[in-house]
C-alpha cells in the first residue's frame, strides 16, 4: 500500500491538543478521513478515525454515550464506570473506524501524515495562505494513547 496523498486542515486553537484533521489517500483509490494529528506528551502522533461507543439504558433501552451519567431518553441515573477498561485500566470510550493492523503500516501512515502536517504549518506562515477546504467531524478528541 502506498500513500498517494495527505490533505491537512490545521486546527487553530493553540491550547488544544488537537492540531489538524487529515484525509489520507491510499494507492490513488481509497480515502480515509478524520485522521487527527494530536500533540501528545512525547510529541505529535496520529490518531485514527474513531467513533464514540455507546450502550443501552437498563430501564428503557435508550442509547447513551458511555460517559453519560443520565439516560437521554428516560433520565434514569446510569452507573459511572460502565465502560470497559483497556489494558492500562482506562475507560475505553472510543472505537477505531479504520486502523492499521501492524506496526510498519502505522509507522508509514504516521510518518507521511506528520511530514504533510509540518509542510502545511510552514505553508500557513506564508502570506495569502488558504487553508484546505475540508469539513470537520463534530466529535471530540479521542482519549490520548501515550
Ligand atoms: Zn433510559
Amino acid at each position: 500500500m502506498e500513500i498517494s496523498e495527505v490533505r491537512v486542515k490545521l486546527v487553530s486553537n493553540k491550547d488544544d491538543r488537537l492540531k489538524a484533521f487529515c484525509s489520507v489517500t491510499m494507492d490513488n483509490e481509497f480515502v480515509v478521513r478524520d485522521i487527527k494529528v494530536i500533540e501528545g506528551t512525547t510529541g505529535l502522533f496520529v490518531a485514527m478515525p474513531s467513533r464514540k461507543m455507546s450502550d443501552h439504558c437498563e430501564k428503557c433501552g435508550g442509547k447513551n454515550h458511555l460517559r453519560a451519567r443520565f439516560c437521554n431518553n428516560c433520565g434514569a441515573s446510569l452507573s459511572e464506570n460502565r465502560a470497559k477498561k483497556d489494558f492500562k485500566g482506562r475507560m475505553k470510550l472510543h472505537a477505531d473506524i479504520a486502523h492499521p493492523i501492524n506496526v510498519e503500516c502505522r509507522k508509514k501512515i504516521q510518518e507521511k501524515v506528520i511530514i504533510a502536517f509540518n509542510e502545511e504549518v510552514e505553508r500557513s506562515k506564508q502570506p495569502g495562505y488558504k487553508p484546505v477546504e475540508m469539513d470537520e467531524p463534530d466529535d471530540e478528541i479521542p482519549e490520548v494513547i501515550s
